[in-house]
């Protein structure tokens, strides 16, 4: 104001050097897509106790030129913000899709792919077409694609939320509710939601034991998981004891740094050619 009106004055180091910081990481990303430093890591979901594998969890990546590897934790929240997880969110949706493609056509094509959506995004009107002509784009079944919102977003608009998970579950596309027990959920809609599985918190996979709490909300999650004739999937399993407690507490699907943790592409077939080598030894 001191430099008199209709003047825009850029943020100097000196005023701010963290909202300086956020600005600097806002421009970077609106230029990130085009110069091709989004990246995808796959997480794989185990049937359990320890497989086969079922399929990847597509997590995002960004290759920032100075600040090197990022994780969502530091840019998602600006995304969402900004609305360019649109524009990330649609790379994501193409990208998992035309990778899973190519597994298909590797020979495993029994493979699932899930991706994971924001409110934004899963609110967007076009959302459905968008997910619809990906797949048919990389012609793949709907059936592989596995779409998870999380607890929160799911009731954030429930009505809006059954409405459209209904128009995709009915074109075949499959939903997992993510980071369950997390939110609040109304039973009422949860009931009506066309899932196909709910994805327990890790918060309550983190200090499982016989005598604790989260014994019996994993036992209630699951209970109500069979009522409501979904899968439970467990998510963040590091240990032995975690991954052996969450089986019998009923748990079909794992996942977690014991059994794997998110890896590139190339990583994921790495480990498979190892396998097949070790199944097929060279006749000596
Ligand atoms: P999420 O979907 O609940 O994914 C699980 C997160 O836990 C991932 O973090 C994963 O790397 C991490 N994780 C997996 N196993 C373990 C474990 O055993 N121990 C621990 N400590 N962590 C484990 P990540 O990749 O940093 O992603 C964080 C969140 O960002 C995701 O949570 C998801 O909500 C969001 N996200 C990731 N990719 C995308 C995307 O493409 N689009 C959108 N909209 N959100 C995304
Ligand atoms: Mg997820
Ligand atoms: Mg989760
Ligand atoms: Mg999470």
């Amino acid at each position: 104001k001191r430099m008199g009106r209709n003047g825009y004055h850029f943020f100097q180091p000196s005023m701010n050097t963290l909202a300086q910081t956020h600005l600097q990481l806002m421009n970077d990303l609106w230029l990130a897509i085009d110069r091709d430093e989004l990246r995808l890591h796959y997480q794989p979901k185990f049937h359990a106790p320890a497989g086969p594998i079922l399929g990847f969890e597509a997590l995002l990546r960004w290759e920032h030129p100075k600040q090197g590897l990022l994780t969502p934790d530091v840019f998602l929240q600006l995304a969402e913000k900004t609305g360019l997880i649109i524009p990330i969110g649609n790379w994501v949706i193409n990208e998992a899709c035309r990778q899973l493609r190519e597994w298909h056509m590797q020979g495993h094509s029994a493979w699932s792919m899930a991706v994971n959506l924001s409110t934004l995004q899963f609110e967007q009107p076009t959302l459905v077409q968008t997910v619809l002509d990906c797949l048919a784009r990389h012609n793949l079944p709907a059936e592989s694609l596995i779409l998870e919102v999380t607890e929160t977003t799911a009731m954030h608009n429930p009505e809006e939320s059954v409405r459209i998970l209904t128009e995709l579950t009915n074109a075949g596309v499959k939903a997992s509710i993510d980071d369950f027990g997390t939110g609040y959920s109304s039973l009422l809609y949860l009931k009506q939601l066309p899932a196909c599985e709910l994805k327990i918190d890790r918060a309550f996979v983190k200090d499982l034991s016989g005598e604790s709490d989260d014994a019996t909300i994993v036992s209630a999650i699951v209970a109500l998981a069979k009522t409501l004739n979904l899968k439970v999937v467990a998510e963040g399993v590091e240990t032995e004891a975690q991954q052996q407690f969450l089986t019998e507490l009923g748990c079909n699907t794992l996942q977690g740094y014991l059994l794997g943790r998110p890896v590139t592409a190339q990583t994921v077939e790495e480990l498979c050619n190892n396998l097949e080598a070790m199944k097929n030894p060279l006749p000596s």
